[in-house]
């Protein structure tokens, strides 16, 4: 059983002049469990548009979208999302951010503290528990929006541009790191991106969006050998 599957999913968006907007047309997907997807394509291509209805944050138009062989009718805590510039607390330190969807949904921190910590671990922030925000770099305050978007364990992990803000190099390691994260933490990743080249260095399936708005035009399976 596919972990997504969209059928026949469309979007349209009626602007507050009254024009339509149609940002997805048709979009039919199957992803495996365990995958990692790259959607990429040109800016209004209708990525973004993709991955917040698959956040459940969005409302479609028409169509079928699932996860796990259940209809997304809203947020869940299955998924875990990531946006391009991490919204952080700035008076959390790292762990408190961390937990924070726990702490919204007032659950026990001391059920999932551990697990906390062991995924700052995972993303290399072991001893930064109790920085603020304002003392990490910026791609050390997107490892702590990745490791708060994975602290409900999700079986999916949306990233919408989730390094477009940081410099090339700091990119290039965090693609990495987001590799291994992913190796050994076995998420299915679905991330959004506007590079071809980073597209296919991630994946193994890339899905190419149409610059005709809100198509898929291809989707390509990839096998490189991992770096
Ligand atoms: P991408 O992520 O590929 O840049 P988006 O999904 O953000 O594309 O947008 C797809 C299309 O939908 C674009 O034409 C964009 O302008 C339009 N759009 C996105 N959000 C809205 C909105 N809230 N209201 C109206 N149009 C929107
Ligand atoms: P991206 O291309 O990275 O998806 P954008 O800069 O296109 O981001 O859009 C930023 C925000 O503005 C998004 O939340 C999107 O939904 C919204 N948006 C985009 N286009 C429109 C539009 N034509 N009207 C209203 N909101 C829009």
């Amino acid at each position: 059983q596919p972990l997504i599957s969209t059928r026949a999913l469309n979007k349209i968006y009626r602007t507050q002049t009254g024009e339509d907007v149609v940002a997805l047309r048709d979009v039919s997907l199957d992803i495996a469990p365990g995958a990692f997807v790259t959607v990429v394509g040109p800016s209004g291509c209708g990525k973004s548009t993709l991955l917040k209805i698959l956040a459940g944050i969005l409302a479609r138009s028409s169509g079928e979208v699932s996860l796990a062989g259940r209809p997304i009718d809203g947020p869940s805590r299955n998924v875990g999302v990531v946006f391009q510039a991490p919204v952080l607390l700035p008076w959390r330190n790292v762990l408190q951010n961390v937990l924070l969807p726990i702490d919204i949904q007032r659950l026990k921190r001391a059920d999932h503290e551990g697990r906390a910590r062991a995924l700052l671990k995972l993303v290399g922030l072991a001893g930064f528990e109790n920085k603020y925000p304002s003392e990490l770099s910026g791609g050390m305050q997107q490892r702590v929006g990745i490791t708060r978007a994975l602290v409900h364990d999700p079986d999916l992990l949306l990233m919408d541009e989730p390094f477009g803000a940081l410099d090339a190099m700091t990119r290039e390691s965090m693609n990495l790191e987001l590799l291994r994260i992913w190796e050994e933490s076995r998420k299915t990743v679905m991330l959004v991106t506007h590079s071809i080249p980073e597209a296919v260095f991630l994946a193994d399936k890339v899905v190419v969006m149409s610059p005709r708005p809100g198509r898929i035009s291809e989707i390509i399976d990839v096998d490189l050998p991992r770096p």
